[in-house]
């Protein structure tokens, strides 16, 4: 899909899902059914779920069918004993730092959508596109803690996501100062059952508990440096306000921002237009070659046509326009369980694998699924 040379691994990676049942857990166990680099063969959730066959107990939100893979593995609790090399975590918060810190110093590498360790000091808090040489703290990481073998790498928050990709070019090549932001987010960044119809109904809710200081703090960390020991933030001047609306997939953000250099509008478009990855992020199965889509439209981007742009990894960027406060604004669009969730994280993995991070571990003992009650 991104135009550069498929590459081959001898045996594909053995990956657990640890949330496997909820709206992000989906998504994984959906984009592992035909990954050419790794299989899906382990998966826990809560003890709601556990000793049961994922079939029986998942409520399944995609348009597609449970993949045959998946229907029957039976879901395990959250010890860190899975049958797999590595696992990517879609565990709700309260469970997850705990858990994902388990699980490293069981000796499994830990992509992990939640937020218990983004802002860590020793924890890659990763968009391949954009901070790739963050990978550098692992080593760091697992002398800190003492783990062999494994270690946790984190994407950011779903609104988080999109605007940092869209960012990245722009301060690379014009600086960036100010960010001013203000997020429509859909639903399904609620997780299940998430918020109650009744309040969503033909409603917006301007407030999302805690997603501000995500959206404020993150991108801190995302466009600032890693100086081999720690993590320097970025000192951008951010202020987001988040709303959610009701729309099911698809986070989309005004931004208002101010440059170090002065740009024309044609010129801020053409840096979007034009950001591609690498030779090596291009050859990761789940990358798109040119990650940032511009529209033209004056009343694009939108939630139900383009979400799915670049298989929903692109962010869409439309309405380039001068800003009477601070330089320029835009509108941008992200998908939250793939870009935002899901697919970021599995495009993290694709990038240990080609940088030798991933390993295949002893094959554990096969587990005996509990007893079902009748
Ligand atoms: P969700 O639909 O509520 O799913 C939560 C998952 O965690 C379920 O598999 C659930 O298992 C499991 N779980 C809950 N309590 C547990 C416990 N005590 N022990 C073990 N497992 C437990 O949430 P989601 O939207 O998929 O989000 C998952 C994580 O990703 C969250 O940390 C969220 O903040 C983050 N995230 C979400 C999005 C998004 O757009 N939705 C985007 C980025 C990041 P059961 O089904 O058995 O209860």
């Amino acid at each position: 899909m991104s135009g550069a040379p498929a590459r081959r691994f001898e045996k594909k990676f053995r990956a657990g899902v640890l949330g496997a049942t909820g709206m992000v857990g989906q998504r994984f166990v959906h984009m592992l059914a035909n990954h050419p680099w790794f299989e899906l063969t382990d998966m826990a959730a809560s003890e709601r779920s556990s000793g049961r066959k994922y079939a029986d107990v998942v409520k399944w939100h995609l348009d597609s069918p449970i993949p045959e893979a998946a229907r029957n593995l039976v879901v395990k609790d959250l010890a860190p004993n899975l049958d797999c090399d590595f696992v990517f975590s879609a565990l709700d918060s309260s469970v997850a730092g705990l858990a994902e810190e388990e699980f490293a110093r069981a000796g499994y590498p830990v992509l992990s959508n939640s937020k218990n360790h983004r802002m860590d000091e020793d924890v890659p808090l990763l968009i391949p596109e954009v901070n790739a040489s963050h990978l550098d703290a692992i080593p760091v990481q697992q002398k800190n803690r003492g783990y062999d073998g494994g270690f946790i790498v984190t994407n950011p928050n779903c609104s988080t996501a999109g605007l940092v990709l869209v960012l990245k070019p722009l301060a690379d090549a014009f600086g960036l100062e100010k960010i001013f932001v203000v997020t429509m987010q859909a639903v399904s960044g609620a997780g299940y059952p998430g918020v109650a119809s009744l309040d969503i109904l033909g409603n917006v809710v301007p407030f999302i508990s805690g997603e501000e200081e995500k959206m404020e703090s993150e991108p801190q960390k995302l466009l600032g440096k890693w100086d081999g020991s720690r993590f320097v933030e970025a000192g951008l001047g951010i202020s987001a306000h988040c709303n959610r609306v009701h729309v099911r997939d698809g986070h989309t953000e005004c931004v208002s921002l101010s440059l170090k250099k002065i740009a024309s509008l044609r010129e801020v478009a053409e840096v979007l237009r034009e950001f591609a990855v690498d030779d090596e992020l291009a050859s990761l199965p789940t990358a798109v070659r040119k990650p940032i889509v511009v529209v033209d439209e004056e009343n694009r981007p939108q939630p139900r046509r383009d979400v799915d742009a670049g298989r929903g990894m692109a962010a869409v960027v439309g309405r380039i326009r001068e800003c009477s406060l601070l330089d320029v604004k835009l509108t941008l669009l992200s998908h939250n369980l793939v870009r935002g969730a899901a697919g970021a994280a599995v495009l993290n993995a694709e990038l240990l694998a080609v940088r030798g991070l991933l390993h295949h571990r002893d094959v554990a003992k096969p587990s005996v699924a509990e007893p079902v009650a009748p």
